[in-house]
């Protein structure tokens, strides 16, 4: 595959991008520059995905682009591994749909009432008058599938997935934050229709109350300013937010226009945990495996906790194979010894939420949480 190939399919593709700015400059191709200003600012806005070593200092004190992974600028570059790292990275990142997403019926189908549905239904979005503008807040406990729900809005829609980590941009120089989110936008705006997912979007909350400077808050302008464009000049830029607390997320972000449409994303229930088991551990050499009798005893786990369990009882089948020098299945065994040492991931958030909703509801904000909480006792881990 072409590194052109791979950019139009993910243009944020950290790896790809750097190699094409690299290459691209190397021949004196004009578009090296656009690639290399988009790796710039996405890297900065994703620190720990880019590759630090990525950028150089030039004796102006200017950045310089660097190849990945070249130490000097007369070190030989493995273009095969690098290509190669390319394509994988493509490929594990393949669009994924609402189809994947196991359980959360409820969220699935308000999603596809309030906004796939009238995005398929032009003309009758215009019978009623329904806008299209604003953007979704998932919220509830981490490792639940907030991201996994986001990639598959993308999927269903035929767009990019493009996420962003507002911690990240938070962490950086506050005096180029306002203007790599806005090259954010713009890159967005280039590649529509996209997903512009923002994780941890309670951090912006906390750097208006913790930063309070006016370097701090200039951000947050820029991002309602950004989002406030909604309507006209981001056409085909679908955005979401993901939270784990909604109580920290700033009542600005909220309002019309912006993130005003929130969906609780709760822990699986036991038809989710068991598609999720099936699905997990599909490609890999089982035994016997009872997957409802795993669902119904692992009441209170996360998607991620169950994916931690499965690597667990992976890695105990892949001992035994490797004593044995044969294949070896996962087998029930495996599976339900690793679910005994995997702790619950939810309970703290539980805890916590459980205040939030006792004596900080006042504006019914966590109405559907309360219910929840009301007819289901989460386990403990
Ligand atoms: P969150 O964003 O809520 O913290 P993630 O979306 O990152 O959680 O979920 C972690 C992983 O758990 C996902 O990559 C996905 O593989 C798995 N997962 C979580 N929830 C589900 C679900 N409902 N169906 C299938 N997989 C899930």
């Amino acid at each position: 595959m072409h590194l052109e190939d791979v950019l139009r399919q993910e243009p944020d593709n950290l790896v790809a991008l750097e190699l094409a700015a690299f290459a691209a400059h190397s021949c004196g191709d004009p578009r090296g520059e656009g690639w290399q200003r988009l790796f710039v600012s996405l890297t900065a806005l994703r620190p720990t995905e880019g590759h630090p070593d990525a950028l150089t200092e030039s004796g102006n004190g200017e950045e310089s682009f660097a190849s990945p992974g070249r130490k000097s600028a007369n070190e030989a570059v493995d273009w095969d591994s690098f290509l190669s790292d390319v394509v994988r990275d493509a490929e594990r990142r393949a669009p994924i749909t609402l189809s994947d997403v196991g359980g959360l019926n409820d969220v699935k189908q308000r999603l596809e009432l309030s906004f796939l549905g009238p995005l398929r239904n032009p003309e009758l979005r215009k019978a009623y008058g329904a806008q299209l503008r604003g953007g979704i807040l998932l919220w509830g406990p981490p490792g639940c599938g907030k991201t996994f729900l986001a990639r598959a809005i993308a999927g269903e829609l035929g767009a990019q997935f493009i996420s962003i980590g507002l911690n990240h941009v938070l962490d950086m120089y506050l005096g180029n934050s306002e203007k790599q989110l806005h090259e954010l936008f713009e890159f967005a705006r280039r590649s529509a229709p996209c997903v512009l997912f923002f994780d941890e979007l309670d951090a912006i909350g906390h750097s208006r109350m913790d930063l309070g400077r006016s370097a701090g808050r200039n951000v947050v302008v820029q991002l309602l300013t950004e989002l406030d464009g909604f309507e006209s000049t981001n056409e085909g830029i679908f955005v979401i937010g993901a939270t784990n607390q909604p109580w920290d997320v700033d009542p600005a972000l909220r309002r019309p226009g912006r993130f005003d449409r929130t969906m609780l994303v709760l822990p699986p229930d036991e038809d989710a945990r068991t598609a999720i088991f099936e699905t997990v551990l599909r490609d890999r050499p089982i035994d016997a495996i009872d997957f409802e009798s795993l669902a119904k005893k692992s009441d209170g786990y996360s998607g991620a906790d169950i994916h931690l369990v499965c690597a667990d009882a992976t890695e105990r089948a892949l001992a035994e194979a490797m004593l044995a020098s044969t294949v070896k299945p996962v087998t029930m065994e495996h599976l339900l010894t690793a679910l005994s040492v995997t702790r619950l991931s939810t309970t703290p958030w539980f805890d916590s939420a459980r205040n939030h909703v006792r004596y900080a509801n006042e504006s019914g904000d966590y109405d559907e949480l309360a219910k929840y909480l009301k007819k289901y006792r989460p386990p403990r881990s």
